[in-house]
């Protein structure tokens, strides 16, 4: 029997907004409450469910189970639970258990379709309860993808220089290389490096050193065009690939990088010292039918050469 604070409760409540509960008594009083402890399961998905639940008090929590079970709402004394699986006749996707000692009024089958015949403002009611629910979705559709779009971003770009990582450049560096081999179209690629890197930490801190990362890639990047991909390839080494380049354009590229890097002055330390650092490049044009992997071990080499030949310097492979 429903008591008069249930009464008060459903006539606020979603399925029964604007009925008049006397034009209903007689449907209502038929209807079972039932009384859960906290954690008694409601509703299990994979289990046929045949009544839509009106929370008279208490609270009760739906929850995705997949791999693990998380929360994907929780509904207090006026909302009801059950419509959609009692609508299309379908296993409920959700568990619904009660968070806390909770009466629910159960609508059963018949119960709801007298109601739905006898009233289309409970008709109309069970409509805005649906969309409301599709709405709901969407908008947690809506967060998933945005919360994995955000991963995946976080995935590819190095935190220190805020260039993208390694793992990035594996990927769009091979298929860039792909797509203008298909088009015979040149590319190039510069291995790049900060000379004598060890020796800045040691004599002015690891900390010295992330600024000085910060510094060479921003102002790397600002000698680049649009078009040019440049990651951080790991440690203090760089690289860059350059589409429709050839290695004449891409040496003079390599030169304004070095150059960039070169005169654009530092400041570090309590004392605001002026430091310079510089960098050695490595280039190679990509052979027709190359693997990103084969480029990058010539324009090492290259970089390699341009260490041994006095540092500060681009050097290209042949
Ligand atoms: P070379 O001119 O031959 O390149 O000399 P180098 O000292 O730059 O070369 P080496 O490879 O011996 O040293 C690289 C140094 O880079 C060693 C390592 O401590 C430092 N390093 C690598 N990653 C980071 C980083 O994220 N932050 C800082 N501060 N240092 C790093
Ligand atoms: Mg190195
Ligand atoms: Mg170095």
């Amino acid at each position: 029997m429903l008591n008069d604070a249930h009464r008060r409760i459903l006539e606020k409540s979603k399925l029964f907004r604007h009925i008049s509960i006397d034009s209903i008594e007689d449907v209502l009083a038929e209807c079972p409450v039932y009384q859960l402890a906290a954690g008694d399961i409601l509703i299990e998905p994979e289990q046929d469910n045949h009544a839509v639940y009106i929370v008279l008090d208490g609270g009760l929590s739906v929850q995705l189970v997949g791999r693990d079970a998380f929360e994907v709402s929780s509904l207090g004394p006026g909302e009801c639970v059950g419509e959609i699986s009692m609508v299309d006749g379908q296993r409920p996707s959700a568990r619904v258990r009660a968070s806390e000692p909770t009466s629910v009024l159960v609508l059963g089958h018949p119960a709801l379709w007298t109601l739905l015949n006898r009233s289309h403002g409970v008709a109309f009611n069970l409509l805005w309860i649906l969309s409301g629910r599709m709405r709901d979705h969407n908008k947690a559709l809506e967060k998933t993808r945005t919360r994995s779009l955000e991963f995946e971003h976080a995935a590819s770009v190095d935190v220190l220089t805020g260039l993208h990582n390694r793992r990035w450049l594996d990927d769009s560096f091979a298929r860039m290389l792909r797509r203008c081999a298909n088009d015979s179209r040149p590319a190039s690629l510069l291995m790049i490096d900060i000379d004598r890197f060890k020796t800045f930490n040691d004599t002015w801190g690891h900390l010295a050193g992330d600024a000085v990362l910060r510094h060479v890639a921003r102002q790397m990047s600002a000698h680049l065009r649009p078009t040019d991909l440049m990651a951080r390839y790991g440690g203090e080494e760089f690289s860059a690939l350059l589409p429709d380049t050839s290695r004449e354009e891409a040496l003079a590229i390599a030169e304004r990088l070095r150059n960039g890097v070169e005169w654009a002055s530092l400041t570090l330390g309590e004392n605001g010292e002026t430091v310079s650092v510089t960098i050695s490049l490595g280039l190679a044009e990509a052979h027709a039918g190359e693997t990103l992997e084969e480029v990058v071990g010539r324009a090492d080499e290259a970089l390699y050469r341009a260490k041994e030949n006095g540092r500060n310097r681009a050097e290209t492979a042949a």
